[in-house]
């Protein structure tokens, strides 16, 4: 089946990767260079408008937002001129629900049909072909994706009809903010009090207070002092904005929510567009005058 690809940021690479080595694969990234050395790499074309990508039976995008997907819809070398009656469009961007609608209800009046469907499990997660994928769509959209979606997916999951995907990652990625800040906070404190870092995070990990953040991300990022770059802050940031106006749209009191984005987009700005997820906990650091290492 051929594939188009849009998208190759830090998670579409490795995503884009194995689709390239499962058939024909199409690629094209709005910073042309980076499509190009893919192409040479994998031995997969690279196309220079999306209208040239969508020309597949299916297409995938894994840009920064909804908006930005929308936004590669139109003009004469928009999604829209290259895409053909039949084909799917499986957006794997971690979206909003209400712009995934109105692109889906666009697809579906050329017959089109369309999936939003956002993954979870970081680089590492892409690189091996293990990420958890969360499908939006009808069951006929959702039986065709599946067997795409496990070229990267190891659980690929359909949560409900369009929009429930983005929905759904939102709320993951609330959650995951707000154990990001929280270990920030805990572990500097615990520091202070004289606790070793790696002590506290074992005894916590053998706790009901564990996450992932704390069995995972801070073992091996924060304690090891290596601070990889893999998820933009920016993005994580606009994730938990996403699932903020889901609590608002659904009725749901959020303060917990809220001051999650409030604190986040504070540490976005202090920290900038190219700062890393994980990069909240140096500030904190920093506030508190203390290393969280061991
Ligand atoms: P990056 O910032 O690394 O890459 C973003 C990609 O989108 C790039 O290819 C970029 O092109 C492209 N892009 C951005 N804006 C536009 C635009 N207006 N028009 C066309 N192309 C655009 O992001 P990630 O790869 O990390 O993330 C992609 C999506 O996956 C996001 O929604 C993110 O929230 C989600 N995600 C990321 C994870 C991670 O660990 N990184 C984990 C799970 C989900 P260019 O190269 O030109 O900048």
């Amino acid at each position: 089946m051929h594939v188009g690809f849009l998208g190759l940021g830090a998670i579409g690479t490795p995503m884009a990767a194995h689709l390239a080595r499962r058939g024909p694969l199409t690629v094209w990234n709005r910073t042309a260079p980076r499509a190009a050395e893919f192409a040479a790499r994998h031995g997969v074309t690279a196309v220079a408008t999306p209208r040239e990508a969508a020309a597949a039976e299916v297409v995938i995008t894994c840009l920064g937002s909804s908006a930005d997907v929308a936004g590669l819809l139109d003009g004469p070398d928009g999604l829209l001129a290259g895409l053909r009656p039949g084909a799917l469009l499986l957006d794997c961007t971690s979206g909003d629900p209400a712009t995934s609608r109105r692109i889906a209800e666009r697809l579906a009046a050329r017959g089109v049909a369309f999936a939003d469907a956002p993954v979870s499990g970081g680089t590492n997660g892409a690189e091996a072909g293990a990420l958890t994928v969360m499908v939006g769509a009808d069951a006929a959209t959702f039986g065709r994706a599946r067997p795409v979606l496990e070229a990267f997916g190891r659980r690929i999951e359909h949560v409900g009809p369009v929009g429930a995907g983005d929905a759904l990652k939102a709320v993951n990625n609330a959650f995951l903010a707000l154990n990001i800040l929280a270990a920030g906070e805990g572990l500097a404190a615990l520091v202070k009090a004289g606790v070793a870092p790696r002590t506290a995070l074992e005894v916590l990990n053998a706790s009901s207070g564990r996450s992932f953040v704390s069995e995972v991300l801070v073992p091996e990022r924060v304690l090891t002092g290596t601070w990889p770059r893999t998820f933009r802050l920016a993005l994580l940031d606009k994730d938990v904005g996403i699932a903020t106006d889901l609590l608002a749209q659904t009725g749901v009191p959020g303060p917990v929510f809220e001051l999650v984005h409030a604190l986040l987009a504070a540490a976005r700005a202090e920290l900038g567009e190219a700062a890393d997820y994980l990069d909240p906990i140096r500030l904190t650091e920093r506030q508190a005058g203390v290393e969280i290492r061991g």
